[in-house]
């Protein structure tokens, strides 16, 4: 087992992952039913394999029918300010709503400094065949 795959667990499913998604994204245009079909097959990976996915992927992503939501396009995002502030994104393929509260200062877990422990870089193999990680310890929460 090479370093690459030790480090990283799940990699190889990570990058079909991204894939998927890019793929989903590019076929939203054409063919809303591929897209949807490219969705739910990178839903599907990262269950299996019980991987996270980015909230902020995971966002982009109709829960109901896994079609990518681009605003304008393929999703309607209006801001609502009653019963609470929040960012509400209708899927215009099943018509779905999600609501996203915005609340002044509210960050996401994963957005917190104190979420990262460890950031793995994996760029492309040097010149004589060694991979190239870049590991970096977060000091932040030490601090504290
Ligand atoms: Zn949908």
């Amino acid at each position: 087992m090479d370093t690459d795959t030790k480090l990283c667990q799940g990699k190889d499913i990570f990058e079909r992952m991204n894939y998927l998604y890019q793929a989903s994204y590019l076929m939203a245009l054409k063919n809303r039913v591929v897209a949807s079909y490219y969705g739910n097959i990178m839903i599907g990976c990262g269950k299996k394999s019980v991987l996270r996915i980015e909230s902020d992927i995971k966002r982009t992503l109709c829960k109901c029918c896994q079609s990518p939501l681009i605003p304008g396009e393929t999703a309607k995002v209006r801001l609502v300010s009653k019963p609470v502030k929040c960012v509400k994104w209708t899927c215009l393929t099943c018509l779905s709503v999600k609501r996203f509260p915005t609340k002044k200062g509210y960050k996401l877990w994963t957005e917190q400094p104190a979420s990262t422990n460890q950031i793995f870089n994996y760029r492309s193999k040097l010149k004589d065949g060694k991979p190239n990680i870049v590991i970096e310890e977060n000091n932040l929460c030490k601090d504290k």
